[in-house]
Order: structure tokens, then sequence, then C-alpha cells
């Protein structure tokens, strides 16, 4: 129930309509029983700055961010962690006596069905298609893991030649290379773990997919083939590279795993993380 001590936790972006946070988030308020509620704000980019002004005003504890901001939110922070400094984006953000701390936990998300494989990682090579906000922070993830190549490939080389170039002060430079997609043939049969980054088959585009039917055939049996998209579930590229002998990983227990974490830091206490899941299940069978 909302009542005259609910505080505010919340979600920005734009457009925030699509956005599955609040879903998760209230369930798991609900769960815990908290005088918290989730809501979502739809803050255009020119808006940013008095967005946050207005959050310290009405003594908002934390919030989820979202595209356009996850970038353009960080000098309006007071400190910003290094994970997030690394992948030069902020996903989750809280007040404390200082100001505004951000921090990202999509590299936390990303890597919790991973390590639960379990595997030596270390002989391992990663593909990621994709040069953009998400393929950041699995490239932080995969050097993680303990990676000992990590190889993307992009559509637009000027692009590819930036991401390269913002990693050069990281010791990830070390293990990165990028490539042009017609390099692909080339690069999938040595990937043990191939992730797609890009839009390319998202609801409701469900019939393509970001690799041609030679391209996934030339996908290792045992490769783990993840998709960052969670509508839908599994999307085409999962279908194929599963019928290729893949082990197929979607972007759902991503996005649980980020909220998860995000709500630790706010609450300062375990997130019930099987209710999450359960919501967006729920909520995802109803509407597609
Ligand atoms: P983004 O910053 O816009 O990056 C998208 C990347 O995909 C860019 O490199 C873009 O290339 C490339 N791309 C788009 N269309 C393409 C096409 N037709 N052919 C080749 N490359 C194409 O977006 P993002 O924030 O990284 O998000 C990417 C995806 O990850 C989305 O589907 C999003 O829903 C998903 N995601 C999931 C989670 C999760 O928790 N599961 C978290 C974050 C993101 P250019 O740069 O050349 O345009």
């Amino acid at each position: 129930m909302i009542t005259g001590t609910t505080q505010l936790l919340g979600v920005i972006g734009y457009p925030i309509a699509h956005s599955l946070s609040p879903v998760m988030h209230n369930a798991a308020i609900a769960e815990l029983g908290v005088d918290f509620v989730y809501l979502p704000f739809a803050i255009v980019p020119e808006h940013l700055k008095q967005a946050i002004q207005g959050f310290e005003a009405i003594g908002l504890r934390g919030f989820s961010v979202t595209i356009p901001h996850k970038q353009a939110i960080m000098p309006l922070l007071s400190e910003v962690s290094p994970v997030a400094q690394a992948i030069g984006a902020v996903n989750t953000v809280w007040r404390t006596e200082q100001g505004w701390f951000g921090t990202n936990t999509d590299v936390e998300g990303f890597l919790a069905p991973l390590r639960r494989m379990q595997r030596d990682w270390s002989q391992s090579t990663a593909v990621i298609l994709g040069n953009g906000g998400a393929a950041r922070a699995v490239v932080a993830g995969c050097a993680d893991l303990g990676c000992r190549q990590i190889q993307v490939v992009g559509r637009n080389s000027e692009k590819l030649q930036g991401f390269l170039q913002s990693w050069q002060t990281s010791p990830i430079a070390d293990l990165l290379s990028v490539h042009a997609w017609e390099g692909l043939p080339k690069l999938l049969p040595e990937a043990s773990l191939l992730v797609n980054t890009t839009p390319i088959g998202m609801h409701p585009q469900d019939q393509a997919t970001p690799l041609t039917a030679s391209e996934i055939q030339a996908l290792a049996a045992g490769t783990i083939a993840y998709d960052l998209i969670y509508t839908p579930r599994p999307t085409l590229f999962l279908q194929q590279a599963q019928q290729q002998g893949a082990v197929a990983l979607d972007g759902l227990e991503m996005l649980v795993q980020q909220g998860a974490a995000a709500l630790q830091l706010w609450l300062q206490q375990p997130a019930p993380v099987d209710v999450m899941r359960q919501s967006l299940w729920n909520y995802l069978d109803r509407k597609f």
C-alpha cells in the first residue's frame, strides 16, 4: 500500500513505456514488504539535469537509467564507480550524503548465467556482434570471466575503431580486437562464446537474425550462443544456434540479475531474484 511514508525509486529513459523494470521491482518490493514504490519517468534528454535536481528535491532514494541517458548522466553525479567508468555508462544511481552515486550492474547481470556454468574460460574466445552500449558491458564481462580473446564485430568501421580506441588505457585492450561483419566466417568456428548485442531479431522483427544460415553452420557444437534480447524468447538466432548444437542463453536472466543487483544497492538487503524472474515470465507470457 502506498502511504504517506512510502519512499520512491524509479527508472529514467526516453521512451520509457516499454520498460519491464517497474514490473520486476514492484514485485520484489511487494515480496519484501518494504515501504517503497518504483515508478517509470519519461525524461527527454534536454530535461535530464532538471530531473535529477527534482529527484533531489523530492528525496527519491535511487533510480535505474536506460537509453538515452546512460552516458549523459555521468557528469551530473557526485561519484561514479570504477566499473561504470570503465564501461562509460551508468545504469544504477542512489543517493548518499555526498550526493548521487552511479554504478553499472549490467556486467554483473550479463555474467550471472555464465558463472553458473562453472567453466574454465582461460582458453575461450568470445565473439561479440555489435559495438553499442550493451557491447561495452559484455566486453568488460568477458574480460572479467578471463577469456583469452574478445573479438567485436560491427558494421561501421569508424565506430569500431572508436570502440577499440576507447579501451586503450585499459588492460582489456590486450585481449580486444575489432572486425568487419565480413570477417565472421573466419571468427565463428573459433568462438566458445558468441554474444548478440545488436537488436536484430527483437520483437516485432522476430524473423530477423544477425547470422546467415551458412554463418550459423560454422559454429562448433557446444558454443554458448547468448542473445541479449528477451522478446521473443528464444530469438530465431538462438533457435538456429541450438539446432547447430550450441548452448542457448537469452537476455531475460541478464535483465533480472542487473535489476536484482540494483535493488540490493538501494535497499541494502538481498533481492528476491526468483520473484523478480517469475514476475517477468508472467508479464511476458500475457503480453506476447
Ligand atoms: P545500441 O547502443 O544502439 O547498440 C546496438 C548495436 O547494434 C550497434 O553497434 C549497432 O550498430 C548494431 N546494429 C543495430 N542494427 C544492426 C544491423 N541491422 N546490422 C548490424 N548491426 C546492427 O543498443 P544497446 O543498448 O547496446 O542494446 C542492444 C541490444 O541489447 C538491444 O536489443 C537491447 O534490448 C539489448 N539489451 C539487453 C539487456 C538485458 O538486460 N538483457 C541490457 C542491455 C541491452 P551501429 O553502431 O553501426 O549502428
